[in-house]
């Protein structure tokens, strides 16, 4: 860096600070210090981290007041420039504080030096192959250095650990021959890996035509190093072959690619398949990770080591350098949307970083999201189909059962006559079966027969889910646990029972039908712990198991060519959510998780219960039919002023005390009501202003209240949410936060 600019701009603790403390500093004379350095600087009487965001030749501090920068912390820029400015936009959108947009960039691990990186003893050849035997002979009389010179003979480093797998106590050998100059012994960073290496790759399949075809307009797109592609592919058409052609093109450019994915659950297998194909030079990011691990990942990305990354949500802020391709897998996954500070959806982030560093986008999904295929049709986004499955593979006939039927037939139990019948045929031919329920536990509440209560958590306004591994009543929304009482703390009656389904009794009620027949359920109370989601799927896919029962964790991006029958158990429960997405989501989940039958030689059967079949999201799954489905939401967003053509905006208030989180909530509804009122522009574009307590009433034991807002999707609407950001930030008596578009309006 010139001397032009001998200061730094810097933000300071960026570990705790609320707000932007920018500082100015010198940089020493012969300090190479890039924008996106963390470095120490003196503050006061401490010594703090900072990262510097910019270098500048002026400064108005006099020049006697103005302190100099300690140290980098690394020789490198934590933060590369792209992100830095990625970061700023970010902190202007979710108007919070640059410091903590800053802290999505590097890996929790690195601040404060929580994680060191590790470092091991490694041994080389100091001579020349011409000088090998000239060594030898002067250690004739040492077989022990005799064998490390022959075993260092390929000039290749070699880790002092595992030279002591081949010769005992090696260390004052090796000392001897690097001090003879015959050696060199140093420190080199080693990279905790997560992964085996890969020995050997796969071969390329032959491309289907469909992919071809979205390839030809792709491979151009990632030459030129723009343009934003949906791609709709049906489940099975074979989308990941696209991503890894797509990365590969990438790779061939010298440019690196970040595929995301929405759960770990798809990790060990988009990981699997990627590695297969470009061994090392995939890296992995996600929560499932060590923390070591993790670290080490970011900063084998970060030293070019590894430019393809795999990874969760936050992988978008990878550090790969020269970005080609950013793929987002599964884009209608409302997990992309990160619901902390700062606020963010890594769609957005992926689409602004691409066009940002001249990468190409592509969003896939065989149910995509209504917003982003609304995007397509107005041409924001390229739309690309593939509308077949791989090898004129037929999608899975799907049937509906009627459970109101099954009740009238005297039926009481979850599976239908049918759903037992195939499932008896799929065993018999010795061939896999998953059932999907979208609820853990065994029963969702546990019911008062005689007051007709429910048990519910003293902490959150929630009923208790009936676990049959330990008796207990857990509340999954504060993970608190109580044993089951005896009676009902209610009335006092002793006719307790658990009523309603869940991943667990479907488990107890699939034994006693089926006696025997070894199971693995996958929820989010099985796969809590490293490596347990891959050890589940590995007994499924080895056919130790024959059937998986499951949560949505199932439902999506799982390739078992094994799995001939699906069914789902109980398709209306994501309709009854308190949510104007309730529908996409039921048709989504439906979609994917009938997707999971016949993806191999064997056709697939989906058999969907439900106490709804007319109504139309579990209609159009039946039938798969995207477009249909999409077509009949969208105008119904239309006409009831959903988005894309409103926003839904909360103010979510909590308070330890229920009046507390109410009156806040009414105060702040009347400075809206106010603002509205001076402002008639703005009033026009507000559709309503409702103050009430949130679906939800208590959380944790806090009571939760909120003023629900519907916006027009205009301009203007900018300026409401900017005096909806000012007015939120203002010191409440409580917790207030404003929520655009949230995942969840519980
Ligand atoms: P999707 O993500 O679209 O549901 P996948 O990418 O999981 O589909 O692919 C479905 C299956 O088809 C996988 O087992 C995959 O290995 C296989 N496959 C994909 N492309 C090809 C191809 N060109 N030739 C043969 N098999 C393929
Ligand atoms: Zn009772
Ligand atoms: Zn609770």
């Amino acid at each position: 860096m010139p001397e032009r600019e001998p200061y730094a701009q810097v933000i300071v603790d960026i570990a705790s600070a609320n707000t932007d403390r920018v500082f100015t500093y010198r940089v020493p004379e012969g300090m190479a210090l890039a924008p996106g350095t963390r470095v120490l600087v003196p503050f006061g009487h401490q010594t703090l981290e900072g990262l510097v965001i910019e270098r500048t030749g002026q400064c108005d501090i006099p020049p006697e007041r103005i302190r100099q920068v300690i140290e980098p912390l690394e020789d490198y820029p934590a933060v590369l420039p792209p992100l830095v400015d990625l970061a700023r936009e970010i902190s202007a959108q979710a108007h919070t504080p640059l410091a903590l947009a800053l802290r999505l960039m590097i890996p929790s691990e690195m601040r404060a030096g929580r994680v060191k990186a590790k470092t091991q003893t490694v041994a080389r050849l100091a001579i020349p192959k011409a000088g090998i035997e000239q060594a030898l002979a002067d250690n004739s009389r040492s077989p022990k250095r005799r064998l490390l010179i022959k075993l260092l003979s390929d000039s290749l480093p070699h880790p002092l650990q595992e030279l002591k797998a081949l010769v005992r106590d090696p260390l004052p050998a090796l000392k001897q021959l690097a001090q003879a100059g015959a050696i060199t012994l140093s420190q080199e960073e080693v990279f905790r890996s997560p992964y085996a290496p890969v020995s050997g790759l796969t071969p390329d399949p032959v491309l289907t035509l469909s992919q071809e075809e979205v390839l030809r307009e792709l491979l151009p797109a990632i030459q030129a190093g723009k343009g934003s592609f949906l791609l709709h592919g049906i489940t099975g058409s074979g989308k990941t072959e696209v991503y890894i052609r797509g990365a590969r093109a990438c790779l061939a450019q010298g440019r690196g690619v970040i595929v995301l994915i929405p759960e770990i659950v798809l990790t060990p297998q988009m990981v699997s398949w990627f590695r297969g194909r470009f061994g090392d030079v995939a890296a992995v990011l996600h929560s499932g990770l060590s923390a070591g691990e993790r670290f080490d990942e970011w900063r084998r990305i970060r030293s070019g080591a590894a430019r393809l990354v795999i990874g969760a949500r936050s992988a978008v802020f990878a550090p790969v350098k020269d970005l080609g391709l950013i793929v987002v897998d599964e884009e209608h996954e409302p997990s992309y949307q990160a619901e902390n500070h700062p606020r963010h959806d890594a769609r957005e982030v992926a689409a602004s970083r691409a066009r940002r560093e001249g990468a190409a986008l592509l969003l896939a999904s065989a149910t995509p999201s209504i917003l982003s295929f609304a995007k397509a049709q107005r041409g924001d986004y390229m739309l690309l189909e593939m509308l077949t499955r791989v090898n004129q593979h037929q999608l899975a006939q799907v049937t509906l059962v009627d459970m109101r039927e099954e009740l009238r037939l005297g039926n009481r139990g979850m599976f239908s006559g049918l759903l037992v019948e195939r499932l008896r045929a799929c065993l018999d031919a010795g061939q896999q079966a998953m059932l999907f329920i979208n609820r853990r536990g065994y029963a969702p509440s546990v019911l008062c027969r005689k007051c007709g209560e429910a048990l519910a958590c003293a902490q959150c306004d929630v009923k208790l889910t009936y676990h049959q591994a330990d008796r207990r009543m857990h509340c999954h929304y504060c993970g608190m646990t109580t044993a089951l009482p005896a009676i009902c703390p209610g009335c006092g009656s002793a006719y307790l029972r658990p009523v309603g389904v869940g991943t667990q009794k479907v488990e107890e009620e699939f034994a006693a039908l089926f006696p025997g027949v070894p199971v693995v359920r996958m929820d989010a109370d099985t796969t809590a712990g490293k490596d347990r989601h891959e050890q589940l799927l590995n007994r499924f896919r080895s056919g130790a198991a024959r059937v998986m029962i499951g949560t949505q964790m199932i439902a999506k991006g799982l390739d078992f060519p094994q799995v001939t029958l699906v069914g789902a158990i109980l398709a209306d429960l994501t309709l009854n959510l308190p949510d104007y997405r309730a529908q996409e989501r039921t048709f989504q989940l439906l979609t994917q998780v009938a997707g999971r039958a016949g993806r191999a030689d064997m056709p697939g059967e989906v058999i969907v219960q439900t106490y709804k079949p007319e109504h139309y999201a579990i209609a159009a799954a039946a039938t798969q039919e995207y477009r249909g489905f999409f077509q009949q939401e969208f105008a119904r967003r239309r006409q009831l002023l959903y988005p894309p053509f409103t926003m839904m905006v909360r103010v979510l208030v909590e308070a330890r005390q229920e009046a507390q989180s109410r009156e806040v909530s009414a105060a702040i509804s009347q400075r809206i009501s106010q603002h509205l009122g001076q402002h008639p522009v703005l009033r026009k574009r507000v559709l309503y202003v409702r103050e009430d307590a949130a679906p939800i009433k208590r959380i944790m034991g806090r009571y939760r209240a909120q003023v629900l807002m519907k916006l027009l999707a205009h301009d203007d609407s900018q300026q409401v949410l900017a005096f909806l950001n000012d007015l939120t930030q203002e010191a409440w008596p409580c917790r207030v936060g404003l929520e655009i578009d949230p995942a969840s309006l519980a």
